[in-house]
């Protein structure tokens, strides 16, 4: 398409955006603004058209109208790669050297979970995690959030696929960056996905990860109505301190405070604790034992991830026989199947490898721009 890539893009805007865009920009009357969104919407958001002529209940010259004013466009797809065990892992180009990654894990039942980035890069940086060691280039806008989930489906072809036959079934916000600093357009991205009459995942199919930034615990719960994970990693300040720094900022008692008291949290709707695997430094029965303890009363899942080494990294994954030692702790008191496998390791789209490479244009810019400053 040759249109100026500065035409505002329709596909992103929530309900109330794309009204007000429509009215504004004249190609819409007020008096027909209301059906106008329903139809749009529809086309959008429940299959997927990237072109105003495939609206076919839109009157030409309304459909031209908005040709002129608006796009429909997806963002570039820089890169797509899929692993040996199914899983694909796009690089999306937003804008000149803002990119993230996504990825989409199948499962063994059919259906399947798409991990979904939240900002490029992380402003953490959890000692563990690769995305940690890029830096912040910025937020995510709700709109690029969505875009992630709607290439998705362009590639898996799936936008008139009933329900039942979707594999992309659920999201995770487990890709880069930390969600709850960006809550604002997490949140209007849920709304998109969540619309009936659009994506229609529903929330409770969502999870939100999150390093433990306490104080926006309860508007996530309430904004978003998404499932909560944690990403606790240890049971001791003193540990988590180092491998997770925001909790230096929200210590272990104050997230526990936090968590107990997310909105809707139930035996149908429990927390997840992903705790990361790390040799010789989290993994012995005493540290199991001390996370059955520190959770107690929760109504909650453990998920143990693997750690996934990445180039440069200084941890180790445990040993298989300390997982299993570890999981068979926590299944005895009370909790199922608590190893997540790790997938996509061949190219690099396990948890905690992400990064993508808006890092290292950020650096040759510099680059350009050094000599202009000293002189
Ligand atoms: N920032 C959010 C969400 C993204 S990280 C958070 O931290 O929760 C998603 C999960 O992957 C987190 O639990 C994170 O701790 C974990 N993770 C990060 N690096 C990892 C690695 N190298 N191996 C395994 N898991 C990792
Ligand atoms: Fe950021 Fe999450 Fe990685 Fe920590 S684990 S650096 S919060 S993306």
């Amino acid at each position: 398409m040759s249109k100026p890539v500065t035409l505002p893009n329709l596909a992103g805007m929530t309900r109330p955006e794309l009204q007000t865009a429509l009215v504004a920009s004249g190609a819409v009357t007020p008096d027909k603004a209301r059906m106008r969104t329903a139809q749009i919407w529809r086309w959008v958001h429940s299959f997927g058209v990237t072109d105003f002529a495939a609206m076919t209940d839109i009157g030409k010259e309304t459909r031209a109208a908005l040709a002129e004013r608006f796009t429909l466009a997806r963002p570039e797809i820089t890169s797509r790669q899929e692993s040996v065990d199914g899983v694909i892992k796009w690089l999306i180009r937003f804008a000149p050297g803002v990119e993230v990654e996504t990825v989409f894990i199948p499962d063994v039942a059919g259906s399947g979970a798409l991990c979904v980035s939240s900002q490029v890069g992380c402003t953490l940086n959890c000692s563990f995690c690769h995305t940690g060691t890029q830096g912040l280039v910025r937020n995510l806008t709700a709109a690029e959030i969505v875009a992630q989930v709607q290439i998705a489906r362009d590639d898996l072809g799936e936008w008139i696929a009933p329900s039942a036959e979707r594999r992309l079934s659920n999201i995770v916000f487990m890709g880069m960056g930390e969600p709850l600093y960006n809550l604002d357009n997490v949140a209007a991205a849920l709304d998109i996905i969540s619309d009936n009459e659009g994506i229609a995942i529903s929330r409770r199919r969502v999870t939100v990860s999150t390093s433990g930034v306490v104080p926006e615990l309860r508007g996530l719960g309430e904004r978003t109505g998404a499932m909560l994970a944690i990403s606790l990693h240890a049971t001791r300040d003193e540990l988590r301190d180092q491998l997770v720094p925001i909790n230096r900022r929200y210590p272990i008692a104050e997230l526990m405070a936090g968590i107990r008291a997310y909105p809707g949290l139930s035996n149908a709707k429990r927390v997840t604790f992903e705790y990361v695997m790390l040799k010789g430094v989290n993994d012995t029965p005493a540290d199991a034992k001390a996370l059955v303890r520190l959770i107690a009363g929760i109504p909650a899942k453990i998920n143990l991830i693997p750690f996934n080494p990445w180039p440069g990294s200084s941890f180790e994954c445990s040993d298989r026989a300390t997982i299993d030692a570890f999981a068979t702790i926590l299944k005895r008191a009370g909790y199922a199947s608590p190893v997540r496998k790790p997938r996509g390791r061949d190219i690099l789209a396990a948890c905690g490898q992400l990064k993508s490479e808006s890092e290292k244009l950020r650096a040759s810019a510099r680059r350009r721009l050094a000599p202009a400053e000293t002189a």
